[in-house]
Order: C-alpha cells, then sequence, then structure tokens
C-alpha cells in the first residue's frame, strides 16, 4: 500500500517545491529518472573522504537494458587533479557525470570514491561531496543572495561575499543598486551566460565540496569571457579532484589526465602533448577545433 501512495507523495513534493521555488535541475532530474530505482543501502553509512580519489572499475551501463551505452568503462581521478572526458557528441561524457552523482546504478563494475563504493553509501553524503558547475544554470526568481547561498544551510553574509569575491562576480553585484538584494530570474535581472556561471561557481564554492563536476562550464561564451572563466575555475579546482567534461578541447588541454571517448569506451588517454603527438582521434579533433576558431576570422577579412 505505501508503494501505492509513494507517486502521490512525489507529486505533492513536487507542488510545494515549486510554490517554494526551492526546485533545482538536480532534485528534478534524481525524481523523474530515478526516485524510484536509486535507494540507500539499508544501513548505509555516509561517506568519508580522506583523499577524494574517484575511480570507475568496469563500468557498463544503458539507460535502457537494449542499449548500452558504457562499455567496460575505467579510468581513475587521483585527489587533487584535474581530468578531462571529451570525444564526440553521444560517447556517454555526461552519462558518467550521472553515474557519479548516483542517478544510476551502473549495469556491472563499481564506482568509488576514496576506496568506498558509491552505492553502498547514503546519497545524500555522496552528493554533499561534489559541487557541480552545469551547462546552463537555473536561477530562481529571488535575490542574487539567495541563488548563491543556495544548497548551503544558512551561510553568513560574509561567506556569502567571499564566494561570490572568489567567482569574480562581486564587483558586478556592488554595482547593481540593490547588491546582494537583486531580484533576479525572469521577473527579475536578467544575467548573462557568463555571469550566471558565475553564480553556479560561487554557488559551489559555498558548498566548498571536495570533488568538482564541470559539465561543459563554458559553452556558449565569447572567448574573453569564457578565458575569464577559465581563469576563475583553475583557481577553483586547484585543490580539488575534478572532473570536466568539455566539448571545446581549448578548455581542457592543461589537464593533468585526458581520456577521449568514443561510443563509450575511452579510446586514448594522455596530456594534451602526448595526445597531440600520438596523431590519433584527439589530434584530429584538435585540429578540426582550430580550423573552426580561424574559419570566422578569415571570413572576415
Ligand atoms: P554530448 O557531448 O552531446 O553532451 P555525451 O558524450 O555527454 O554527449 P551522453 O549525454 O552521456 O553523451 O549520452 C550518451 C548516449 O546516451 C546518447 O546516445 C544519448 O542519446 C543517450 N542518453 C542520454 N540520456 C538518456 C536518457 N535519459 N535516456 C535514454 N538515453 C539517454
Amino acid at each position: 500500500l505505501l508503494q501505492l501512495f509513494r507517486p502521490l507523495d512525489m507529486l505533492g513534493w513536487v507542488y510545494r517545491s515549486i510554490r517554494q521555488g526551492l526546485i533545482d535541475m538536480a532534485d528534478m532530474f534524481r525524481l523523474l529518472d530515478t526516485q524510484t530505482e536509486v535507494e540507500d543501502a539499508p544501513g548505509a553509512p555516509a561517506l568519508l573522504i580522506r583523499r577524494p580519489t574517484v575511480t570507475f572499475e568496469d563500468v557498463s551501463f544503458g539507460y535502457n537494458r537494449d542499449r548500452q551505452i558504457l562499455h567496460r568503462l575505467s579510468f581513475e581521478a587521483p585527489a587533487g587533479s584535474t581530468v578531462a572526458l571529451v570525444g564526440s557528441s553521444g560517447a556517454g561524457k555526461s552519462t558518467i557525470g550521472r553515474l557519479l552523482f548516483r542517478f544510476y546504478d551502473p549495469w556491472e563494475g563499481r564506482i568509488c570514491v576514496d576506496g568506498q563504493d558509491i552505492s553502498k553509501v547514503t546519497q545524500s553524503s555522496l552528493r554533499a561531496a561534489i559541487g557541480i558547475v552545469p551547462q546552463d544554470t537555473v536561477l530562481f526568481n529571488d535575490t542574487i543572495g539567495y541563488n548563491i547561498a543556495y544548497g548551503r544551510d544558512d551561510p553568513s553574509e560574509n561567506e556569502i561575499r567571499r564566494a561570490a569575491a572568489d567567482a569574480a562576480i562581486l564587483p558586478f553585484i556592488e554595482s547593481l543598486p540593490d547588491g546582494f538584494d537583486t531580484e533576479v530570474g525572469e521577473r527579475g535581472l536578467k544575467l548573462s551566460g557568463g555571469e550566471k556561471q558565475r553564480v553556479a561557481i560561487a554557488r559551489t564554492l559555498l558548498k566548498d565540496p571536495p570533488i568538482l563536476l564541470l559539465d561543459e562550464a563554458t559553452s556558449a561564451l565569447d572567448s574573453r569571457t569564457e578565458q575569464d572563466i577559465l581563469a576563475t575555475l583553475k583557481r577553483v579546482s586547484a585543490d580539488r579532484t575534478t572532473i570536466a567534461i568539455a566539448h571545446r578541447l581549448s578548455t581542457i588541454s592543461d589537464a593533468d589526465i585526458i581520456h577521449v571517448m568514443d561510443a563509450g569506451r575511452i579510446v586514448e588517454t594522455g596530456s594534451h602533448a602526448k595526445l597531440l603527438k600520438r596523431d590519433g582521434l584527439y589530434a584530429e579533433m584538435w585540429n578540426r577545433q582550430q580550423n573552426e576558431d580561424e574559419e570566422p576570422r578569415e571570413a572576415a577579412e
């Protein structure tokens, strides 16, 4: 009988959350896709992190049984390193992020953080340890201060200011007549793509997670804003384990390790220099993107 009422409970929860403006994409995603699938193991302990190493061990996965997306995928992100996942569209990069956040469980293999299988610890402790800077940040119709503080219990004004400063958005906020009390979102001030991303970075800084997941963090930005944001992200990720999912190779060329994915498999691994020398898929993608970057300029001349 309890099972029967769960969907109704969930609907009530969604309704209340939307009314309070408290729903975010992660909650929505969890709700729609996995609320019924992924559950904490009975008596699961909290994840305990001393060194935030992330390992995927022979992970196979598909969203549906008839279509496998990841094929025995293994890689390690050593504590404090920056690991980039690149590859063609549909290769499975974002799927890796969703598995790390445990929106889904792998069919086979396991994913560990600091040696602990993430399917054996509480989801709340796992998610508290991972900060996401997503492709497109959803802002709430509330103040910019609220949007930065979202996800943290009762941060002090000072902490919010520091996070904004570290995300390089403090001068912008201070230039607004109402400062941190400025209403943003559909009914308030519209922020640019870069400003929204800085809000997401400030939100993540306030959460202070040992692991960062950057999902194509610099998409749809002009190249100067992109460079500025990249510099900020580099500072932010310096002493955290960072997994960066990227389309544009220029954004991740200084990662410690780059994994090149194709159709759910890692096909090349190495530093930027090593992968260029190898003259394989990465080199081909790099050369193609360099040419694409040059084309508009040539056309303008
Ligand atoms: P892109 O670079 O275009 O973002 P990606 O490498 O991140 O691609 P994924 O988003 O991981 O690729 O998707 C891998 C495959 O899984 C794709 O073929 C996609 O259609 C499929 N897929 C993604 N999400 C779902 C879902 N919720 N249900 C079913 N299939 C999905």
